[in-house]
């Protein structure tokens, strides 16, 4: 993770002690000794993230984020507060100004480099949503900036594992007005808990006394529907070694005890933004993915992925020696409906024929819009004989009952041709099958059109 911090502190050993230990880390770093300074940096968009001293002259850290906060151009970049350990009001001033997270003087090494790790791994997912929303909204997708932008972070699930009352009632306590929480005090109903429930986080307690804390972290971690559940642990301070090795087996933060509120409130919410983004930008290929596959129009696979979907299917079947069938399907006198009935009537049609395509085929066979009024089915274990009756019913379904469009004013009638080819022993190229569907189609329509031909072969 190569992220570049930007430093910033009025005292210069101070500067040169954090940049000493971050750059021990590999991270870029970069250093201001003023809050002006500061600024002109983050407004030429030149850090990833921001530690920033409280206490400075001329202009201090609080106002230093509060001006980065409300600025678009560097609202989203992540700033950590260094406050005085015996000034805790410092932390409720930080989080009303907008600071992401907070450390105390004198810096903790662990805490350093977990907080400024953490919040990168956030700040990159969000640049990675940004850079998205471009080409999202070119595509007529969802804003995945919008809602980037959008998200709080409150309103988490949150499941605590921790089983002295005492603890976690006040933990319950403090998170339950901005967040919904449950309590599991047993790590292995936790785990199964984790598994099923949508929980945005899960807060492990070190404490536990019948099981291995870091076993159920382990475990949270390799299981497949827990693997993206961001954990945070509570420790005493004595924990450090547990720490360090909870850290390198995957957890994401911790907080030390006693528990200061409003480190917690900033440290769940960091997490719970994270979640979502990563489940936002999953969704977000998922969706693209699924759109470069799809006509717009019908909801039907495209052309693009019949094409590339038919030849491993062709290939499967040459070489476990199945029967393989295709479809190829074109509306009659399309044209004329269009013609007579408007272009939108037109669209009304295919919809609702790809509708009764779909309804007449089954799950594995593969149907596709090939463009216009044409379209293609596949089905994979299927001879010639079986391939007819589908193709008949199809053919009945469309010729039997009107077509609705003008948004159902009127009905029109509306029949298909069907051409149909079946793989033969040496058929090895999907060219050559999607070529025999066409002629059989044409022969369909040379002969009268409304019928199923069968290609010669
Ligand atoms: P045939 O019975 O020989 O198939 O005649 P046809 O009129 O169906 O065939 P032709 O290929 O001459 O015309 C197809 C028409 O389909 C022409 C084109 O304007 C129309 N078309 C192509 N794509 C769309 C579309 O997305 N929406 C609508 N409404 N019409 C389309
Ligand atoms: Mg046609
Ligand atoms: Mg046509």
């Amino acid at each position: 993770m190569t992220a570049r911090v930007l430093v910033v502190d009025d005292i210069l050993a101070n500067v040169k002690l954090l940049e000493a230990r971050l750059s021990a880390e590999y991270f870029d770093v970069i250093t201001a000794m003023s809050g002006p300074e500061a600024l002109s940096i983050c407004e030429r968009a030149q850090c990833d993230i921001v530690l920033l001293d409280v206490m400075m002259p001329e202009m201090d850290g609080f106002e230093v984020c509060r001006r980065l906060k409300a600025n678009p151009a560097t609202h989203h970049i992540p700033i950590i507060m260094v406050t005085a350990l015996d000034q805790p009001s410092d932390r409720i001033r930080g989080l009303e100004v907008g600071a992401d997270d907070f450390l105390t003087k004198p810096v903790n090494d662990l805490a350093l480099i977990t907080r400024v790790r953490s919040l990168v791994r956030l700040k990159m997912m969000q640049d990675e949503l940004r850079m998205r929303a471009v080409t999202s909204r070119e595509i007529g997708m969802r804003d995945p900036l919008a809602e980037a932008v959008a998200e709080t972070g409150l309103n988490g699930r949150i499941l605590i594992v921790d089983d002295r009352a005492s603890s976690h009632e006040r933990i319950v306590q403090a998170l339950s007005a901005q967040h919904q929480v449950e309590v599991e005090p047993r790590a292995q109903e936790a785990l199964f808990k984790a598994a099923e429930g949508n929980f945005d986080m899960i807060m492990v307690s070190l404490g536990l006394t019948d099981f291995d804390p870091l076993r159920l972290c382990s475990q949270i971690r390799s299981i497949d529907r827990t693997r993206g559940l961001p954990i945070l642990v509570i420790a005493e301070p004595e924990d450090e070694a547990r720490l360090l090795r909870g850290l390198d087996i995957g957890v994401n933060d911790y907080l030390l005890r006693p528990i200061d509120r409003n480190e917690m409130a900033a440290r769940v919410r960091t997490q719970v933004r994270k979640k979502r983004y990563t489940e936002r930008l999953r969704d977000n290929v998922q969706q693209s993915m699924e759109m470069a596959i799809t006509d717009g129009l019908t909801g039907l696979h495209n052309r693009r992925y019949m094409e590339s979907h038919l030849g491993t299917l062709v290939e499967q079947a040459s070489m476990r020696g199945k029967p393989l069938s295709v479809l190829i399907l074109d509306i009659d006198y399309f044209k004329a409906v269009n013609d007579t009935w408007g272009h939108d009537a037109g669209d009304e049609v295919l919809r609702e024929f790809a509708q009764r395509l779909r309804k007449s085929v089954r799950g594995i066979d593969l149907a596709c819009r090939l463009g216009g009024e044409e379209f293609v089915v596949v089905m994979p274990d299927t001879d010639a004989g079986v391939a007819s009756i589908v193709a008949e019913r199809i053919r009945a379904r469309v010729a039997g009952e009107a077509f609705a469009i003008h948004k159902g004013a009127r009905a029109i009638d509306v029949t298909v041709s069907i051409g149909m080819a079946q793989r033969q022993a040496g058929d090895t190229e999907a060219d050559e099958l999607v070529k025999r569907a066409d002629q059989a189609l044409y022969r369909a329509k040379r002969d009268g059109r409304n019928r199923v031909v069968l290609d010669a072969a």
